[in-house]
């Protein structure tokens, strides 16, 4: 059996990593030791070129107004390589901020409209005085899950077609505070508002999200785990 490796880029993951995103990834490496798989993470950032051959899977983590400003104009630089990726089934987990900007724009609080790459067709508003922050409990019909986490964002994300949520609200705020929506599922990516960080919290989709890649990567050569086989290992 040849050694597998699952390659990671955490994007802009010195800027964009509000409440300790970076844990996604963590919980990832963990469940890969468990399996025998190596975990190989590049910090991708302002400049660095994105190759989309190369990853198995993306964090592009959450930020504040300023940080989505920062990373804005390079963001557009990237733009190609990133929506070539996601055309191409890639796996990416956006949190936040960085889900906002996968999509087409973020109104920030002053305001302002920082545009997204628009690989994903929903927008977001803002909202001048009021914030969405607090728990949240959504519950995926598709896979019959339920998932946790903490919310903390002035945007308010409305999706478009072909996307769907990745939960139905049972607490919280969720994608706009309006039709019961949280997150987004679109193609292999996955959007959401949950920082915590969300695969900490859901370890069932750490492991999907791993399936799913290293099935791409690896074909019949890769055999997919259950939670369940992980845990008891
Ligand atoms: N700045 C964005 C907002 O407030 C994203 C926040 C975040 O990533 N936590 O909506």
């Amino acid at each position: 059996m040849t050694e597998k490796t699952l390659r990671v880029c955490h994007l802009y993951g010195n800027l964009m990593n509000t409440y300790g995103d970076i844990g996604n990834i963590l919980v990832m490496e963990y469940y890969c030791n468990k399996m025998g798989v190596k975990l190989e993470r590049d910090l991708i950032s302002l400049h660095d070129p994105f190759d989309p051959d190369r990853y198995d899977f993306v964090l592009f983590g959450g930020g504040q107004d300023f940080e989505q400003l920062v990373i804005s104009e390079d963001l557009q630089e990237k733009k190609a390589a990133l929506t070539e990726y996601i055309n191409n089934d890639g796996v990416m987990l956006a949190v936040c901020g960085g889900y906002q900007l996968i999509g087409q724009y973020y109104v920030d609080a002053s305001g302002k409209k920082i545009p997204g790459i628009a690989a994903l067709p929903h927008y977001t508003l803002g909202q001048s005085d009021n914030r969405f922050i607090g728990n949240v409990k959504i519950h995926n019909d598709q896979y019959d899950e339920t998932y946790i986490g903490f919310e903390n964002h002035s945007g308010r994300t409305f999706l478009g077609e072909g996307e769907r949520p990745l939960g139905t609200l049972l607490e919280g705020h969720g994608n706009n505070g309006e039709d019961n929506g949280e997150g987004v599922i679109y193609r292999n990516t996955y959007g959401t508002y949950f920082h915590g960080p969300i695969l900490a919290r859901n370890e069932n989709l750490a492991v999907r999200l791993i399936n799913i890649a290293l099935k791409k990567r690896y074909g019949n050569d890769y055999q997919e785990r259950s939670l369940e086989e992980l845990q008891a290992m």
